[in-house]
Formats: C-alpha cells, sequence, structure tokens
C-alpha cells in the first residue's frame, strides 16, 4: 500500500477495490451530502438574523444555493453513471471544492462571527477528510487550500494572538482528520485484502493454482454459457487428462508425480489468455478449459499446442531426473449463433468428456473434437461422431 495516498500501489487492485466498495462509496457520498445540504439551508436563517434582508443576505443566499445545485448535479451523475467508478470521485472532489469557497463567501461576508465560523470550519473539515468518500490526498489538498485561505483571512481581521490561536485549532482539526481518514482507507483495503485472500483460497486448487472444481461448476460455466447464449457467441470446453499418470507416480513417486502436475498446469495458464480464458483442475491429473469466444478451430489449434506443449516439455524434478508424459484431449465447441438451445451446463461438460475418453480409447495423446448441433444434441451425448486429428506427424 502506498504510504502517502493510502492506496494500492498496483493501480489494477485499486481499481478492483474501488469497485468492489462502489456501492458503499454511492450510498455514504448521498447520505453525508444530503446532510450537508440541509445544514447549509437550515444556517441561512442565521444569515437573516445577522443581517436582516439585506443585499449581503441575498448574496450568501445564492452562495448556499450554488452548493445545493453543485450536490444535486454531482448526485445526478453518480446516479446516471452507476457503473463509474470515477464520477464519485470527481463529484465529490467538485462539491467539497463548491461547498468550501461557498463558505468562504459566507465568512467573508459575515465579519463578525469569525471565532464561531473557524469551530463550523472545524466541522467541515472532519466531514472532508472523513465523512465524504473520496481519494484521500484529493480530501487533502482541498481541506489544505480551505484552512490556508481561512487562516488569511482571519489574519486580516483578528489581533495577532487570537489568529494564531484559531490557526492551532484548525492546524489540530486537519490532524485530527486525516489521521482518522488514513486508519479508515487503510482499515478498507486490509479488510478487502483478507476477503480476496479467502476468496483466493476457495476458488483455487492449493497444489497448482488454477481454479477449483467448484468454481467450474458454481461460477465460470453457468455464467461462461449465460454471457454466450446471450451475446450469440462462440465457445469451447477443453477437457485434458494426462496419460498413464498412475505409471507416472508408480516410476518416480508422488512428490515427482505432483511437479509434474504444477509443470502441465503452468503450461495450461501460460498458453492461455489471461483474462478471456479459465484453466480448471477438475481432480487428479484432470484439467478442463473453458475458452469464451473461441470457435471449433481456434480450440483445436489450441488443444494442439497444448499437446504438443506438454508431450516436448519434460518435468524436472526435485532429484533432477527428467520425467516426459503427454496427455489426451476432448474439445467440444458451440457456436450460440446457430445452434446450442438444448446446451446445459451437464450436457456439454459429459459430450467434451465423452470426447476425451475416445481419444483415450483412440491410443492416447491425441484430441478429439465435435461441434455442437442442436437437431444432433442426442447423437452429440449417445453416440458422438468427432473428429479425430492425425497428431502423428507433429510428435
Ligand atoms: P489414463 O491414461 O487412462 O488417464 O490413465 P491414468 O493412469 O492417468 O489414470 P488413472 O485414473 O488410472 O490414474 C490417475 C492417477 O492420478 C492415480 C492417482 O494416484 C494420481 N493422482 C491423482 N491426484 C494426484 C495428485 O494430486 N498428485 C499426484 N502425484 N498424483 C495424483
Ligand atoms: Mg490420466
Ligand atoms: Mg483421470
Amino acid at each position: 500500500m502506498a504510504r502517502f495516498r493510502i492506496e494500492f500501489e498496483h493501480p489494477d487492485t485499486e481499481r478492483d477495490f474501488q469497485r468492489h466498495h462502489l456501492l458503499r462509496t454511492q450510498t455514504s457520498l448521498r447520505l453525508t451530502l444530503c446532510w450537508c445540504v440541509f445544514f447549509y439551508l437550515a444556517f441561512a436563517l442565521t444569515d437573516v438574523a445577522a443581517l436582516g434582508f439585506s443585499r449581503e443576505t441575498f448574496l450568501l443566499f445564492v452562495s448556499r444555493t450554488t452548493f445545493v445545485l453543485a450536490v444535486m448535479l454531482g448526485l445526478h451523475y453518480v446516479r446516471t453513471q452507476p457503473e463509474s467508478i470515477a464520477v464519485p470521485v470527481l463529484a465529490a472532489s467538485v462539491i467539497e471544492l463548491v461547498g468550501m469557497a461557498t463558505y468562504l463567501v459566507i465568512v467573508w461576508l459575515r465579519p463578525d462571527e469569525i471565532q464561531g465560523q473557524a469551530m463550523s470550519l472545524c466541522i467541515m473539515l472532519i466531514i472532508v477528510y472523513v465523512f465524504i468518500p473520496n481519494r484521500l490526498i484529493i480530501s487533502k489538498g482541498i481541506a489544505v487550500i480551505a484552512t490556508t485561505a481561512f487562516i488569511v483571512i482571519a489574519a486580516a481581521r483578528l489581533p495577532s494572538t487570537e489568529a494564531l490561536k484559531l490557526s492551532m485549532r484548525l492546524v489540530l482539526a486537519n490532524g485530527v482528520g486525516l489521521v482518522a481518514a488514513r486508519r479508515y482507507q487503510r482499515l478498507w483495503r486490509e479488510e478487502y485484502r483478507v476477503l480476496m485472500d479467502y476468496k483466493h483460497l476457495s476458488i483455487r486448487d492449493h497444489l497448482t493454482g488454477c481454479y477449483n472444481r467448484r468454481h467450474l461448476h458454481d461460477t465460470v460455466l453457468p455464467s461462461e454459457i449465460a454471457k454466450a447464449r446471450r451475446h450469440k457467441q462462440q465457445l469451447a470446453l477443453i477437457v485434458c487428462d494426462i496419460d498413464h499418470f498412475k505409471s507416472t507416480n508408480d516410476t518416480y513417486g508422488h512428490q515427482a508425480g505432483d511437479a509434474v502436475l504444477r509443470h502441465v498446469s503452468s503450461m495450461l495458464r501460460t498458453l492461455t489468455r489471461h483474462h478471456l480464458d479459465s484453466v480448471v483442475r477438475y481432480g487428479g491429473e484432470e484439467f478442463v478449459l473453458v475458452l469464451s469466444q473461441t470457435g471449433r478451430d481456434g480450440a483445436v489449434s489450441l488443444a494442439e499446442r497444448l499437446r504438443l506443449a506438454i508431450a516436448t516439455n519434460p518435468t524436472t524434478d526435485a532429484m533432477g531426473r527428467r520425467i516426459g508424459v503427454t496427455a489426451s484431449f476432448g474439445v467440444q465447441a458451440i457456436n450460440f449463433a446457430t445452434a446450442g438451445r438444448t446446451v446445459t451446463e451437464d450436457r456439454l461438460f459429459a459430450a467434451a468428456d465423452r470426447l476425451l475418453y475416445e481419444a483415450k480409447e483412440s491410443g492416447r495423446n491425441t484430441i478429439r473434437v465435435d461441434e455442437w448441433a442442436d437437431d444432433s444434441s442426442v447423437r452429440t451425448m449417445d453416440s458422438p461422431q468427432s473428429r479425430a486429428y492425425d497428431t502423428s506427424d507433429v510428435c
């Protein structure tokens, strides 16, 4: 975490945190600003009490109304762009600036009450630091500018010892506000980090770092099928299983088997697209790859690259032994633009698993592929007529 800004060093992590926190940010922005508007307007009564119905009172009313308008405009943008993480920051910053500027106009036009106004400014500073959700660095900048401007006005109006005492109080308010803001900004981010750690543990496989089976069935597969169906996109599922892995374990031992699993999974993850594809350890030495926006040809060429990479890159275990393995692949593709009405998670998975079984039957270290067709989905389930790829020329 950046010590000065109290934000995550990595911009992507900070953006994810802001997105995670967005609803809370919007709610607290709305609530705090509604309270601020209420008090800004309520205090107009004190303008009338102090100045009567004068020109100054009218100017103060215009000032207060400007703040209310800024709040309404800011909240309108936040409401109309609920997905944006930049809009709440922009709205909070502009509203804080307008709020402080209009308050300085009030201070300027009601010159006899500077001590009471200093107390009000202290409260406003705490609101800016702690209650209005904003980036700490921006809140700090606005608070310091407003405090400096106020001190300049106070120095022009008060004897120097009084001005000094008042300035000390304002500096203290800034200090308290800053410490409180740093604490809660840090606390929220620590809470988020712990949450992400637990989430990571619950969706990842401990040995390989791939997604686990539960995450595949709870999240990846349903959401990818729904997305592809909604946008009429292509989707492919690859089931991959290491060949004769039992004998690898028997020959080299379980530890070496684990090293092979780590090595194979790292190849699977390296050769797939980072944010688009999902690599899952389904169990034992079986992996599932969900490839979004990928058609039959793309899926086959990826499976072929993976097959080749696994067959030609042996694992070096802790004892320095080189352990070669091969893997077999079942590739099921669907084009939701033309088919896919009959697709369910279970049927899709069963189809890909059956293709893997065929690949194993036909001698291993090979790929079997099929494309989903609604009118022949029963065929795909019961007696698939998949295409074999001759891999003997590559390996
Ligand atoms: P096939 O080519 O038909 O897939 O044969 P296979 O030997 O790979 O398949 P089988 O299901 O007979 O054996 C799978 C082996 O995988 C048995 C089990 O000991 C091993 N295995 C499962 N999980 C792990 C693990 O986490 N670590 C290690 N080292 N081995 C594992
Ligand atoms: Mg196997
Ligand atoms: Mg297996």
